[in-house]
């Protein structure tokens, strides 16, 4: 069984995808993944003392995306609205307003006008100076570093523009059931069509030559084949020894590993409160607020942890809190602990409540620390001004043997997505298959 046509490192949704595309065109297929599951980023919990669905990687569907929309499809597995109201705290006050209502249309204005990719901090010194600008600045850094989880001296200008100026705020989707249906789907698939999936097996060395793979796991274990496709997270494929995920390759790739390297991948922390019941729709909050939150989807805000979403229209006592970017990066080794308190800090400023009460109310928690979990090491790419450049090396097989998949190979609107990583697998695999 350690023999096969074709081996993938990664079972998250390049690697399952690509699995998914080969095992049909007829290859014999092992996937092996570290951890004890299979989805990666994608991880919808369904455990009995959290709420149900609770998806602690991702969760949002970006826009009607078409490879996600056809696998979901083909699954049978349907999609579940999501919305609700954007809401901004600030200065001591909720306002209701979109990401960019201070200065969109110039902002946009200016996006369109630009010839030559810099950071997004070059362009908004260069066509904003002055204090004049300070909110729109703002509004530009949250979301660059907030959504897009991206350092602002490197990101590229282009690349944002593309997103932002593409972004179809009315098309958010979530799934029934959570992402985790769709990665038991492609599992079940590849599984039915004889491929296998070996879990628990962290690769950490691959010997390669033209025509000939062989992957060695930190348990000792050889797997040989002719083709080998890398699906790891860019953070995983930047790290060295000694970290746990670290792989060596012999002989070196130093090009390959030059591009990689130059390649922008931020940060994230992920946090799900559960509380005893949606204290943000009470007659104490309207009142403090002045308006109902009822219909509230996001808040934003300057503390700590910055952003905060609710399950609506689900109606489920749940703040989604979640703090991207350098921010990420600089908390990345505090414990759980210290990330809950900062975490109940922050919603105690927005909704007024003491965090003594807010304790009394939580009833389950869970931190995703995604910046320092050993088999991610990040959030997910960003374009940097040469972005271009990196993946189109990265996208060349070397000698028809090593193959890359994963989220930030994709060049589009939707950058960082299942979406984007769906379609690099499914690309990587019709490469493979192509060149037989
Ligand atoms: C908190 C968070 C929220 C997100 N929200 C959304 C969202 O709402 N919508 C959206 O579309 N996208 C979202 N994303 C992005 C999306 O989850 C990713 O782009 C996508 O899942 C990446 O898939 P992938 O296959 O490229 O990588 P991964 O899912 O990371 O898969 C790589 C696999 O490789 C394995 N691996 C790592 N090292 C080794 C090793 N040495 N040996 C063997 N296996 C190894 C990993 O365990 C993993 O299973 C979010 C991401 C995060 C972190």
């Amino acid at each position: 069984m350690n023999n096969c046509d074709i081996l993938i490192i990664g079972a998250g949704a390049a690697g399952l995808m690509a699995a998914h595309s080969l095992v049909k065109a007829g290859k014999n297929v092992i996937v092996l993944e570290a951890r004890n599951r299979c989805g990666g980023r994608i991880h919808t919990l369904n455990h009995e003392l959290f709420f149900k669905e609770a998806e602690l990687g991702a969760e949002f569907v970006h826009g009607d995306l078409p490879v996600t929309l056809g696998l979901l499809k083909e699954a049978g597995i349907e999609l579940a609205p999501s919305g609700g109201q954007m809401w901004h705290y600030k200065e001591g006050r909720f306002v209701q307003e979109g990401l960019f209502d201070e200065g969109w249309d110039l902002l946009a204005k200016k996006l369109k006008k630009i010839k030559k990719d810099v950071s997004i901090n070059q362009f908004l010194e260069a066509e904003f100076p002055g204090e004049e600008y300070h909110e729109l600045k703002t509004s530009v850094h949250r979301f660059a570093s907030g959504y897009d989880t991206a350092d602002p001296d490197l990101a590229s200008t282009f690349a944002l523009r593309d997103e932002w100026l593409n972004e179809d705020e009315g098309a958010q989707h979530r799934i029934k059931g959570g992402y985790g249906p769709m990665i038991g789907y492609l599992e079940a698939e590849i599984k039915k069509a004889g491929g296998h999936i070996v879990l628990n097996s962290v690769v950490n060395e691959i010997h390669w030559r033209a025509g000939h793979i062989k992957v060695v796991t930190v348990d000792g274990y050889a797997y040989k084949a002719e083709k080998l496709l890398l699906a790891l997270p860019l953070g995983v494929l930047k790290a060295t020894m000694p970290a746990q995920a670290a792989i060596s390759f012999r002989p070196p790739i130093p090009g390959q590993m030059e591009a990689i390297n130059k390649m922008g991948y931020g940060g994230i922390i992920k946090i799900l409160l559960e509380f005893d019941e949606l204290f943000w729709e009470d007659r104490q909050t309207e009142e403090w607020v002045g308006k109902s939150l009822k219909n509230m989807g996001f808040v934003l805000s300057d503390e700590e942890i910055p952003t905060w979403w609710t399950q609506t229209p689900k109606k489920v006592p749940v703040l989604t809190g979640w703090l991207g970017g350098l921010a990420a990066n600089a908390k990345k080794n505090l414990t759980d602990e210290e990330l809950l308190q900062q975490s109940l800090k922050s919603v105690s400023h927005i909704f007024n409540r003491s965090i003594d009460e807010l304790k009394a109310r939580l009833i389950a928690y869970h931190i995703v620390n995604w910046t320092n979990d050993p088999f991610t090491l990040g959030s997910y790419a960003y374009d940097t001004v040469n972005a271009a450049a990196e993946r189109k090396i990265l996208s060349h097989p070397v000698e028809d043997t090593l193959y890359f998949a994963g989220e930030y190979l994709y060049a589009g609107a939707v950058m960082g997505t299942v979406e984007a990583a769906l379609m690099s697998g499914r690309d990587a695999a019709a490469r493979m298959i192509d060149k037989n």
